[in-house]
């Protein structure tokens, strides 16, 4: 029994149990022709979320939480096919997945309103809340004041937990100030999973601007010049509105509303078979890889 009640040790096993669980993710996606973006994220779901927030109410508010959050991003960056530098926050938006605090407090929230009801095994203690003094065990963070105010903080009791996820998510958003919330400016915007695998990958690294793009392998130690083929430094803006060599058929729009020669043009993506010095397929480094 962890009588400090931190959750440490809980957290550290269940980040280890979920680190296999990527590992399997990472073998379904495969390198190229993997399984399509709707397939990962419901295996993703299933596979790494269910147990990520397995009883989470019960210790989502220890201060050791955020040591599964790299895990859980490695999971999303397996579905977009995003590269390790990409801002962490862009990957629920390209996954279709809540942010995990996010659905965290959700889970907390949904527990509560059960409590509310009369019968369940946790009403009296969320009604008549024991004292600190009376407590035997001492929570930093315990869950009844929690569920109290995300209860009397969700104004709206009509809408489900999820829903309520997704009210705070758009909000916090909205001032996400990375090049990606310029194109999808809420989060209720389909992220076009139908999408054949190298095309939906293809289609991420333009949206969030990380990718095998010359001024990035510049960056991280991968290419001798940041040089375009066409002579201007390689930048995802260059590439999407101004290089007559890799330009998009129609420009940023064509991106937008994804017509067939978009599409077809992500797919046979030469940005995403751009060299770099780096050539080998084995310990690839850490910049090149879909999660650490
Ligand atoms: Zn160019």
């Amino acid at each position: 029994m962890d009588r400090s009640l931190t959750y440490r040790r809980h957290i550290k096993s269940l980040r280890k149990k979920l680190t296999s669980r990527v590992a399997l993710l990472r073998r379904l996606a495969g390198s190229g022709q993997g399984a399509g973006a709707t397939t990962l994220r419901i295996a993703t779901l299933v596979l790494v979320h269910s147990t990520a927030e397995y009883c989470t109410p019960v210790w989502c508010r220890s201060a050791h939480t955020s040591l599964i959050d790299p895990t859980i991003n490695d999971t999303l960056r397996i579905v977009t096919g995003c590269l390790h530098h990409t801002p962490a926050d862009n990957l629920p938006i390209l996954a279709d997945i809540q942010p995990a605090e996010l659905r965290r407090r959700g889970a907390t929230l949904s527990l509560g309103r059960r409590a509310m009801k009369p019968g369940h095994l946790l009403h009296s203690a969320l009604i008549h809340p024991l004292g600190a003094a009376a407590r035997r065990l001492k929570l930093r963070h315990p869950f009844v004041p929690a569920a109290q105010h995300l209860i009397s903080f969700s104004d709206n009791n009509n809408i489900l937990a999820a829903q309520w996820v997704d009210h705070q998510w758009n909000p916090e958003w909205a001032d996400d100030p990375t090049r990606l919330r310029t194109l999808i400016p809420d989060t209720g915007t389909p992220p076009r999973m139908t999408l054949p695998r190298r095309a939906w990958v293809q289609l991420n690294r333009l949206h969030t601007g990380v990718g095998r793009f010359r001024s990035c392998l510049y960056k991280w130690g991968m290419a001798s010049s940041a040089a375009c083929k066409c002579g201007t430094e390689q930048t995802v803006g260059h590439v999407v509105l101004h290089c007559p060599i890799h330009r998009p058929p129609h420009g940023l729009h064509g991106l937008t509303v994804l017509d067939d020669e978009t599409t077809e043009w992500l797919l046979n993506g030469s940005l995403l078979k751009q060299t770099c010095s780096y050539q080998s397929t084995h310990n690839r480094p850490r910049s090149l890889q879909t999660c650490s």
